[in-house]
């Protein structure tokens, strides 16, 4: 049998590696508890599955949705979009459904590059960044986030010949894996630089709704000029727990949206009706989850960050995100830290490099686990590990 080249451009999936690990460690019979993998681990909440089970009753959901997505849906997500980052959004044109954020992602880039064509992605990055583009026949042109930069991508330091082949700019604020915020003018700058050199800014908007200490995250669609250069990908998996869910949205510039559509129609038929009316249900009536959400993993954040310090680790505890990226200490790459890890706690932590080059030096902690196991990651660590760090 012959395949396309196309999945041998990409690396294998993080996870699908970690996973094999897991399992061998499983097998030796080592309770692994992972903090790898970011998928919350709490329930969705009562109003959006009640709205699923009762759509679900209704045999008119029961049909083939369309890829515009339901009115109701799409005056759910404009509600939310205006009272929650005072942007104004058309519903009939600049908003349609997606199947997830990934989903979003990965089409977008088969919407907006063709072969020759250079996709700008950050590095570390959400896999997708990179697979969605080579898989329309791009080139990524990675954006390198540092911490002396407060891992925003520097958009200056993109040479002019690769800027003028590029025709995405992927941004991720929350981030992940970094767990950064946004620093001021990034976004302002991203849009002058689409306008300069007349390419599209792909906000992907995952992590809005989980922040802590206060801080509130802006959507890109808020700064001037956004919808004319760009689209924002919303997705409820992480705020409102639904990543089982596969609901997400693009929204902003029209055309953009239409021809997202477009494709789509070629490729799915749209998102479960029922679905819909639980996502609207959740950017509606459950619209005060994500902070509760947020409370969670705020407490989580604060028991992790005391344990990386009491094993000599260096901490920015996150303002943003489930995730702590953290350097690896002295001596260490990022594969053998979390091997050491596994061995020593039983505890699976993410190497940096599997999301870009740059994640070599780091790893990434989820806390998307339950309480206990997080405790008892944490203890195992705090335990076990000091030792094994200074005997290396
Ligand atoms: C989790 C995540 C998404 C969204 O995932 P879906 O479940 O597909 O909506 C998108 N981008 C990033 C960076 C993520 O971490």
């Amino acid at each position: 049998m012959r395949f396309a080249k196309r999945l041998d451009q990409v690396p294998p999936y993080l996870f699908a590696e970690l996973e094999r690990k897991i399992a061998a460690k499983r097998r030796e019979g080592v309770d692994v508890i992972s903090l790898g993998i970011g998928d919350p681990d709490l329930p969705t909440p009562e109003p959006v599955i009640a709205a699923l089970a009762e759509a679900a009753r209704d045999p008119a959901t029961h049909q083939y949705p369309t890829n515009h997505g339901s009115e109701e849906l799409r005056s759910a997500a404009a509600g939310f979009y205006r009272d929650r980052f005072g942007v104004e959004l058309d519903p009939s044109a600049e908003i349609v459904p997606a199947l997830g954020g990934k989903e979003a992602v990965g089409h977008v880039a088969l919407v907006l590059l063709d072969p020759g064509d250079v996709a700008l992605s950050p590095d570390p990055g959400y896999p997708p960044y990179t697979s969605g583009p080579l898989f329309a026949g791009a080139d990524v042109h990675y954006l390198p986030l540092e911490r002396e930069n407060a891992f925003q991508p520097d958009l200056d330091s993109v040479p002019d010949e690769v800027l003028a082949r590029a025709n995405v700019l992927f941004l991720n604020y929350p981030n992940n894996p970094t767990g950064a915020v946004l620093e001021p003018g990034l976004f302002e700058r991203a849009v002058e630089l689409a306008r300069d050199a007349d390419l599209v800014v792909v906000h992907d908007n995952a992590y809005s709704e989980i922040c802590f200490d206060g801080y509130r995250a802006p959507s890109f669609l808020e700064t001037p000029g956004a919808k004319e250069v760009g689209i924002e990908i919303f997705s409820p998996s992480k705020g409102w727990n639904m990543t089982g869910w596969r609901a997400g949205l693009v929204a902003g510039n029209a055309e953009v949206v239409e021809r997202y559509r477009q494709l789509k129609t070629n490729l799915d038929s749209g998102m479960f009706e029922a679905v819909q009316r639980a996502t609207a249900a959740a950017l509606s009536e459950a619209r005060e989850f994500p902070r509760a959400m947020s409370e969670v993993y705020r407490r989580r954040r604060d028991i992790v960050a005391e344990a990386l310090d009491a094993i000599g680790l260096e901490v920015d505890p996150p303002r943003a995100t489930p995730y702590f990226w953290v350097a690896v200490p002295e001596g260490y790459t990022s594969e053998s830290f979390c091997e050491l890890v596994l061995e020593q706690a039983g505890v699976v932590v993410s190497p940096g490099p599997a999301y870009g080059p740059s994640g070599e030096g780091f790893f990434r902690i989820s806390l998307t686990v339950p309480d206990e196991r997080l405790e008892e990651a944490v203890r195992r660590i705090e335990t076990s590990l000091r030792a094994g760090i200074i005997e290396a």
